[in-house]
């Protein structure tokens, strides 16, 4: 079947989103042409809207919408305390729980020899460079409880070990 150019594209740009394949990307696109039109064109905007205004945070690598994320830039936040997790969504995951008031810092990623991600692909000098100009007491390794994150927690344990602080793991629930 022929598809117009315009529904083609889209198809095409959809199937390239993780977890979409061919069959999802058609029927998607088909539930797009069925929509409501003003609905259809608000999830393009805030495609547009998310790529234009949100970028990383100069300090941390959170997700920000100004040079600094909202937590960056929070004075009442421990500046003693840092935590460093995988991606924006476990500082989110951590935030939602309430119980962190330190600072954060984002690898975006983990170390992944046989993903081919190295330390130098993942933010491990920003947070070596931030440490050590830093006044942190604490910095807390809340990278997810997996071989990978453990093995990037534990790099990243040994770049730090020059300074001095103290280097804890998170403690996780079992869930
Ligand atoms: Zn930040």
């Amino acid at each position: 079947m022929e598809f117009s150019q315009s529904v083609a594209d889209l198809i095409e740009h959809l199937g390239r989103l993780p977890g979409i394949g061919r069959k999802s990307a058609e029927r998607l696109a088909y539930h797009l042409l069925r929509a409501n039109k003003a609905e259809a064109l608000a999830l393009a905007d805030a495609i547009r809207s998310v790529r234009e205004n949100v970028h990383y945070c100069a300090v941390c690598f959170n997700l920000a919408e100004g040079r600094l994320c909202h937590i960056c830039s929070d004075p009442r936040r421990d500046q003693s305390l840092l935590c460093v997790v995988e991606q924006p969504r476990d500082l989110i995951a951590l935030e939602q729980a309430g119980a962190f008031r330190g600072l954060y810092h984002v690898l975006l990623g983990r170390i992944s020899p046989l993903e081919g991600v190295g330390p130098e692909q993942i933010t491990v000098a920003p947070l070596v460079e931030r440490v050590r100009r830093g006044n942190f007491v604490e910095v807390i390794m809340g990278t997810n409880p997996t071989v990978e994150g453990d093995g990037t927690a534990l790099y990243i344990s040994n770049q730090l070990a020059e300074f001095p602080v103290q280097i804890t793991r998170l403690a996780r629930g079992v869930t």
